[in-house]
């Protein structure tokens, strides 16, 4: 990405994995007594992070005070970009084009949204409510439910799209299933499994029926679902079957089942 030239090797900082000691160039000065210096400890290899930045268009907004005051945005945007990235992708790198994302907090309409920048969608924008944060009830929840939006429209930076052909719906219920994963925050106390409204009907409604293909078809599932949508278009015939052997009208009624028999457990 960077304009860089020079053939030097001086450039990669935390991007290098651990090497072996196959050092091509370094010359000539005798290697002085090996000390056994302990082996660094294997680090995970980290995502690479976009530059993450905050804009917060009116200070004198009550919803910019509270938000300022219930969440700390540097841990919480970094924190938060890390647990969806993990959630998302398997492998340690980058997996999006997404450069940079800014939280922008304005008065607005609504809760949150994500757009790319008009100059190039690479760079993401997350604009959040200053109203709907003035608004959250009862207090206690302000840490929560900001931090749950924010990984929520995080994932619309991150997740694949099948080139703009996933439905709505899966779009919505895979970032509420990273919400509802995401350890930073616990989910509102209104989502529950509701099966009324089909498997596509977005949100939380889906965000639980992939969290009941993750415990069916073990930890990891939604990372698959998410690696296939970034493979190419999305086609419903083939789409589910080849990752989980079944139709999604079969799998949405193995999870009706499941919720049906928990309720009349309850009753
Ligand atoms: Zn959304």
């Amino acid at each position: 990405m960077s304009p860089s030239t020079t053939s030097s090797s001086s450039s990669g900082t935390a991007i290098n994995t651990p090497t072996s000691s196959t050092t091509s160039s370094t010359s000539t000065t005798p290697a002085p007594a090996p000390t056994p210096s302990p082996a660094p400890a294997p680090t995970p290899t980290p995502f690479i992070r976009p530059k993450l930045r905050l804009e917060i268009r009116d200070l004198a907004h009550p919803g910019a005070t509270l938000f300022l005051t219930s969440i700390t945005p540097s841990t919480t945007l970094r924190s938060a970009t890390s647990s969806v990235l993990s959630l998302l992708y398997q492998t340690p790198h980058n997996p999006t084009p997404t450069r940079s994302v800014t939280l922008v907090l304005r008065d607005k309409p609504g809760v949150a949204y994500t757009t790319g920048t008009e100059l190039d969608s690479d760079h993401k924008e997350i604009h959040l409510s200053l109203g709907y944060v003035a608004g959250i009830k009862p207090a206690d929840r302000l840490s929560d439910e900001i931090t749950g939006v924010v990984v929520h429209e995080l994932v619309h930076c991150f997740q694949n799209d099948a080139r703009g052909t996933c439905p709505g719906g899966l779009i919505e219920g895979v970032a509420d299933w990273v919400r509802l994963n995401s350890e930073l925050a616990a989910p509102p106390p209104h989502w529950k499994r509701d099966t009324s409204k089909g498997w596509d009907a977005g949100y939380d409604r889906t965000a639980y029926f992939l969290q009941y293909l993750e415990d069916v078809f073990g930890e990891g599932s939604v990372r698959r679902l998410n690696a296939k949508l970034g493979e190419g278009k999305y086609v419903e015939k083939s789409f589910w079957p080849e990752l989980f052997g079944k139709s999604v009208a079969e799998l949405w009624e193995g999870y009706c089942e499941e919720v049906d028999g928990e309720k009349k457990a309850l009753a």
